[in-house]
């Protein structure tokens, strides 16, 4: 693996190797709705996917501020790249990191900081996203043994998964206190998976539906407690919520840059259209939202960086950059008149992503309504 030196090298880096190998495959592998595994491997021979985790279990033990640097340069040119690079900091790994045994530590989360294998998280129910705590998925014990029963959907990675984190309640009426985390290896005997065709966006990240028919887990499946399923899952949201909220940024930015681009050299009445007022508003709405929502999520990264609980900050992060996100989608692909929906421009996928950014790891409805809630005090913000 490459020596990298510090935070900024790293950030650069990053930039420089989606300019130079994923910028030109970008376009081919969201059509054809597949991860190229050979950027995955030169990413990981770079250390890529190391990001928070101490260097002790394999990672870069990067700080916050750098990570999401990292995660933004790398979504500036493919944000399905920066989840990848993103999740065993945040919504695979964080669980791990922070609840783990020092074998489970071992067997998963260091070979995921490393690149070596994939993870996925799998939280999503059918009839239950936004309220986690009513999970229908449900475990019973027979001895020393978890039997699991129940469908998840939405599931980001069924095609490079070696493992999944899941969740399970034993009693759906004891709500947040019935969930319990495991740690569940793709090859368990119960495990099916059933992957959706032909998404909107995120295109390339292979999601699905993973079912457990009578999955029978042991004990060193436990991740955590059990009955304190419910913490390992805040706390892997709460930093993947971070990650989704760099990724935005990045998405924002590559709007932004494209709209520039465009307004310089297409003509229209004899003018380049950047000389028209209606165009330079919206390139000044998106110059603003992508420093404000960058500040914001710096802000939750630096939360995260003391030691904090971050609940509130996060929600603000990704809400907020997420929205902007979609709001410079909509404005670049409006200067891009007509070639905006051409797929020999990138905005169009840019405008398909933002739109599911606003959606996954907590729909931004329900983060405003946390926020409000926190604010007015009706909901605790730790
Ligand atoms: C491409 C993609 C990848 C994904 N990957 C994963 C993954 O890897 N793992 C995983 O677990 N999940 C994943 N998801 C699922 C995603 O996290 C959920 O879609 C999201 O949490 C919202 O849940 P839902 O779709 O069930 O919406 P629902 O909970 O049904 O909500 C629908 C709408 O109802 C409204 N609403 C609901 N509750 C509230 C509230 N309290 N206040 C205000 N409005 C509310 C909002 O408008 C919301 O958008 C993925 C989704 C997509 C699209």
């Amino acid at each position: 693996m490459t020596v990298i030196q510090s935070g900024a090298a790293i950030v650069e880096l990053a930039g420089e190797f989606s300019r130079r190998e994923i910028a030109p495959r970008v376009a081919q592998y969201d059509r054809d709705e597949k991860i190229p595994r050979d950027l995955l491997d030169k990413m990981a021979e770079l250390g890529f996917f190391g990001g928070v985790v101490p260097v002790e279990w394999g990672g870069l033990g990067l700080d916050y501020r750098t990570f999401v640097a990292f995660v933004e340069e790398v979504s500036q040119t493919c944000h399905i790249m920066g989840t990848l690079v993103s999740m065993p900091s945040g919504l695979v790994g964080a669980g791990i990191a922070n609840f783990g045994t020092i074998e489970q530590k071992e067997r998963w989360l260091r070979p995921l900081a490393e690149g070596r294998i994939f993870g996925g998280s799998a939280v999503t129910e059918p009839r239950s996203g936004s309220d986690v705590a009513g999970m229908d998925t449900t475990y019973k014990k027979d001895g020393e043994s978890y039997i699991l029963n129940g469908t998840k959907a939405w599931i980001s990675n069924l095609d490079i998964a070696d493992f999944f984190l899941s969740f399970a309640t034993k009693d759906r009426s004891l709500r947040h206190a019935g969930v319990t985390a495991f740690l569940i290896p793709r090859d368990t005997p119960g495990l099916e998976l059933n992957p959706y065709r032909d998404k909107l966006g995120f295109r390339p990240i292979c999601t699905g539906e993973v079912v457990f028919k009578d999955l029978r887990l042991g004990p060193d499946a436990l991740l955590g407690e059990e009955g304190h399923g419910f913490e390992v899952a805040m706390t892997a949201v709460e930093r993947g919520r971070l990650g989704v909220a760099a990724r935005s940024v990045g998405v924002a930015q590559a709007c932004l840059d494209q709209a520039v681009s465009y307004a310089k050299e297409r003509i229209a009445f004899g003018h380049p259209i950047s000389e028209f007022q209606i165009v330079q508003s919206k390139v000044t709405d998106m110059e603003v939202g992508v420093h404000t929502a960058r500040l914001l999520v710096n802000d939750a990264a630096d939360a995260l960086e003391r030691g904090e609980r971050a609940r509130r900050l996060t929600s603000m992060a990704k809400m907020y950059a997420s929205d902007i996100a979609f709001r410079s989608a909509t404005d670049a692909l409006q200067i891009h008149g007509a070639y905006g929906v051409s797929p020999e421009y990138a905005i169009g996928r840019l405008f398909r992503d933002a739109k599911v950014l606003q959606i996954v790891e907590g729909s931004n409805d329900l983060h405003r309504a946390l926020i409000g809630e926190m604010a007015l005090g009706i909901r605790a913000d730790s």
